[in-house]
């Protein structure tokens, strides 16, 4: 405690004293441009890893990164994603797994958390269709593969607990808003962006690279960050664009391409 009230004054004198405006112009509003969701690791920390500065992301940290679909519970994150959509008028959500996630491991042993952990237990049944599907498809990985791909594959589930909430899901539809998958590797301190259309997380860097030699004109977020797209870009996309195994799908629902995601398990977890 002492180093962290010691902290406290070092903030005072330095970063906040050279920064007097910024603070100034925040206390009369926010305006961040993210929801970033992540899990409450300590070694995570969402403004260090993208060098944004105070007031740019609304955060939800808990543990696993997991979002409780619609109607599921009364909780607090729920309301904090209706009010960063619908109040604050952000557009932008990046749900955030990462590597070595605590959450994820005891997704791996749930039994044994039953009576040590009984909260824990009960909050991991959010994440259940992530053990689901990974148990069911990938059952004869060894536990730090296993894991590797659990942690990839629930911010994939996440994305579609989001889904379930109407602002969310009305949003998508009008094209007003975009969710990107991320992970973050403690021991690199990299991230990896999940790319639909290659079913993979890769480099965010290289997204953006090929995202400026498609035709823009055919969709207007392609110059934007790639990353999950949303419903309206897929109806485009799908219109579009050959995909492989995916038809024209002309109403807004599932595409095939996210049915695939869903259910297909991912070969590129790391
Ligand atoms: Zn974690």
């Amino acid at each position: 405690m002492k180093k962290l009230i010691k902290g406290l004054r070092e903030f005072k004198s330095s970063y906040f004293s050279t920064h007097q405006e910024l603070f100034e112009q925040l206390s009369h509003g926010q305006k961040p441009r993210v929801l970033f969701i992540t899990c409450s690791d300590s070694r995570l920390d969402p403004n260090l890893i993208t060098q944004a500065q105070v007031g740019e992301l609304f955060v939800i940290r808990n543990a696993g990164n997991i979002i409780p679909p619609y109607g599921a519970t009364n909780g607090g994150e729920g309301a904090t994603i209706e009010y960063a959509v619908q109040a604050l008028g952000i557009q932008q959500i990046i749900i955030c797994g990462h590597s070595h996630c605590g959450a994820m491991k005891g997704l791996l042993k749930l039994q044994s958390l039953r009576e040590d952990l009984p909260l824990v237990y009960d909050w991991l049944k959010y994440a259940e269709a992530t053990r689901r599907l990974v148990l069911d498809h990938y059952g004869h990985y060894q536990f730090e593969e296993l894991l590797e791909i659990m942690i990839a594959e629930n911010v994939l589930t996440q994305i579609e607990n989001l889904r379930t909430y109407p602002v969310i899901h009305s949003k998508l539809y009008q094209g007003q808003l975009k969710i990107y998958a991320w992970i973050y590797h403690i021991e690199s301190g990299e991230v990896l962006a999940y790319d639909p259309h290659k079913h993979a997380y890769v480099l965010p860097q290289t997204q953006l690279a090929e995202s400026e030699t498609e035709d823009t004109t055919l969709n207007p977020f392609l110059n934007c960050d790639v990353g999950i797209r949303s419903q309206a870009d897929e109806v485009t996309q799908t219109q579009d664009f050959t995909i492989a195994g995916s038809e024209r799908f002309p109403i807004p629902h599932l595409s095939p391409e996210q049915r695939e995601r869903i259910y297909r398990g991912s070969n590129h977890s790391n």
